[in-house]
């Protein structure tokens, strides 16, 4: 695929075929992908699929064994080259914000500032402080923050020396639920306001969604896909990205003429595998409709009770379970008979069915 000159002149950084292995691990497996600038990209996966090794890789705390980053179409490692960390122009938020606890948080921010003149360092930490809104505790030291306050010190810390880029380790994920997606606005905001591109590392798929302009998923050490959160959800380029993002069920199903046959009737969609073919049909509790039937074979067993919904769980004939999702007003016990139909207003993705469904 060609891209326009523009595009590839708003690259910030580029992985190019990089390849990590620690023994017989393969923790980043020919990994490619682009940050463009402004742009916060998420990089989704469950724990130990080689996220913190690609951030390792980025900051240049290790070297890759194969392939090239580079930051703005310099090289920054490569066959050979391994810039210093601190000669990256890259910039690290850990989970644990990682302030140092003996310095106020004036002098937090102003660290990386160390050899600019005293006149530019107070100008830089004062706009900093007003950016995550925190100039009146300027004085304080970590511990008499919270540990909101204490990421926006962090933040503020990684953005002083202008970097090209800003990672993000997990950076919300010691936080309680409300003040986490508080936060996670305001940073988000605070890069957008900055033009500042960033990678945010996550295995939370809800935050991922929430956040990213584009989001990779990684798995096995391997990028499985990088697209919109948009475009992830409604068609997963793999079985993985399908399971691992939004609650999905796999249904057995058929290639047909005119669609895919599962055992809760025929999808009409386009296809493009042979007739005949098995497949599974990813299915999201939203695509899933329900209404009770005495005579019907599908039963409830078991609810998630959300506050604003009901999800149901539901046991097919064939033994196959499907999730629905209802108004918090539809309260059925489990045991109860219900009429299961597939109806999603939109294309289903679906794989090949290897070895049935589950
Ligand atoms: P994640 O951040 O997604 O949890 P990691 O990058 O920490 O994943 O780890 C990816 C894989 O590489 C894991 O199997 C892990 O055990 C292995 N690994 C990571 N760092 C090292 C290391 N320094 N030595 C040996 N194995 C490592």
């Amino acid at each position: 695929m060609t891209e326009s000159v523009d595009r590839v002149s708003q690259k910030v950084i580029s992985l190019v075929g990089v390849t990590k292995r620690y023994g017989d691990v393969t923790a980043a497996h020919d990994v490619t992908f682009d940050v463009y600038a402004g742009e916060f990209l998420v990089l989704l996966g469950p724990s130990g699929c080689g996220k913190s090794t690609l951030l390792r890789l980025l900051c240049g705390l290790d070297s890759v064994d194969a392939g090239r980053i580079e930051r703005n179409g310099t090289v920054l490692s490569g066959e050979s080259v391994c810039v210093p960390p601190e000669a990256r122009g890259i910039s690290l938020v850990f989970q644990d914000n990682a302030l140092f606890p003996h310095m106020t948080v004036w002098n937090n921010v102003a660290f990386g500032l160390a050899n600019q003149p005293k006149e530019a360092v107070a100008e830089r930490v004062a706009e900093m402080l007003d950016l995550v809104r925190l100039r009146d505790v300027a004085t304080r030291y970590p511990h008499e923050l919270s540990g909101g306050q204490q990421q926006r010190v962090a933040l503020a810390r990684a953005l002083a020396p202008k970097p090209s880029i800003v990672l993000l380790d997990e950076p919300f994920s010691d936080l309680d639920r409300s003040l986490r997606i508080g936060l996670r606005e305001e940073v988000r905001a605070v890069l957008r306001s900055t033009g500042t591109a960033a990678i945010l590392v996550t295995h939370d798929q809800e935050e991922a969604l929430a956040l990213g302009d584009r989001i990779a998923v990684q798995n096995d050490g391997r990028i499985e896909q990088v697209a919109t959160p948009e475009a992830l959800f409604g068609n997963p380029a793999s079985r993985f990205v399908a399971e691992f993002i939004g609650a999905t069920d796999f249904l057995a199903g058929e290639i047909a003429s005119n669609g895919i046959l599962t055992e809760i009737g025929a999808l009409q969609q386009e296809t493009d595998a042979p007739i005949g073919t098995a497949v599974e049909v990813a299915v999201r509790p939203d695509d899933v409709t329900l209404s009770p039937d005495p005579a019907a074979a599908a039963t409830v067993v078991s609810r998630s009770f959300n506050g604003m919904s009901n999800v149901y769980r539901i046991r097919l004939p064939s033994g196959a379970f499907v999730h629905s999702l209802q108004p918090h007003t539809l309260s059925l016990a489990d045991g109860t008979a219900v009429r299961v139909k597939v109806e999603p207003g939109h294309k289903l993705a679906y794989f090949p069915n290897h070895g049935g469904s589950r």
